[in-house]
């Protein structure tokens, strides 16, 4: 068997919401698996089921629970059990798979947006990630008043526990430029929608080599026979883009996803052993 390698992270880039990664030395079925667990399998909060108790506004309370659904909760995997997984196995939950919030809006007078802003949490740690969330407008006398449940979920279920708005990765690109000035032609530079390359003295460069998405139009405009501009990928190293929606740090997303697929390999494993049995 292979020794396993040390697989190598550079971080290109870091906010609250987005991360971008350069990995090498790992192969596609890795970052593949990575990708999937992300989207789907990683944990967040939603509010999953809500008892309504007034609703005097024109949305009818279906619509009003869907948009309550998928609006992004901030979401503390520490503190919380996913359901199935809960000590509890109550269908209506406990404190520790469950986070109860309120809302009681009316308008008195004219017609008023209600936002998630609005919305009164017993945790103060899982609340919506924006204020300025619109839910619904309320018409003068009208109210709506109701009582929501939050719990984790997986967005394999459902797309409002998805904890990334995207979750991609691509090959690193390699790109070989024209040794030499090119006489009067710059047409790979010209029709690159990333804009790659730049133009020195009728001399190629490259400007960013990491935006490349390896889409070959500049090697197709390039009138030379043999071309002159070589675009290959590395095999083994990949650029990686995780953007959260909000609901957790990116990178957390990200070790979430590797603890899982860790814990998918032993069961995986310990499966085996019994067939082997
Ligand atoms: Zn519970």
């Amino acid at each position: 068997m292979e020794c396993p390698r040390k697989v190598e992270i550079e971080v290109l880039e870091k906010d609250a919401t987005n991360i971008r990664l350069i990995i090498r030395d790992v192969e596609v079925p890795l970052m593949n698996a990575l990708r999937r667990i992300g989207l789907a399998e990683v944990p967040s909060m939603a509010i999953d089921e809500v008892v309504m108790i007034e609703n005097s506004a024109i949305l009818q309370d279906e619509i009003v629970a869907h948009r309550l659904g998928l609006t992004p909760l901030k979401t503390d995997l520490e503190t919380y059990n996913l359901p199935e997984d809960c000590s509890c196995q109550s269908e209506f939950g406990c404190p520790q798979c469950r986070v109860t919030l309120t809302l009681d809006a009316e308008s008195n007078e004219g017609t008023r947006t209600v936002y998630s802003g609005e919305l009164i949490s017993e945790n103060p740690d899982v609340i919506p990630i924006s204020d300025k969330i619109p839910i619904i407008k309320l018409a003068k006398g009208q109210k709506l008043k109701l009582e929501a449940y939050a719990r984790l979920g997986k967005g394999k279920n459902h797309a409002k526990w998805q904890p990334v708005s995207v979750c991609a990765y691509k090959y690193f690109p390699k790109i070989e430029v024209p040794a030499k000035a090119c006489e009067d032609c710059q047409k790979c530079a010209d029709i690159c929608p990333k804009k790659v390359f730049v133009v020195k003295d009728a001399k190629i460069d490259i400007r960013d080599l990491l935006s490349c998405n390896l889409c070959m139009d500049c090697v197709e405009a390039c009138p030379a026979e043999p071309k002159k501009i070589k675009v290959e990928w590395e095999k083994n190293a990949f650029i990686m883009n995780i953007e959260s929606t909000g609901v957790l740090p990116p990178e957390t997303i990200l070790r979430q996803a590797t603890k899982i697929l860790d814990k998918q390999l032993l069961e995986f494993e310990e499966q085996l052993k019994v067939e082997e049995k």
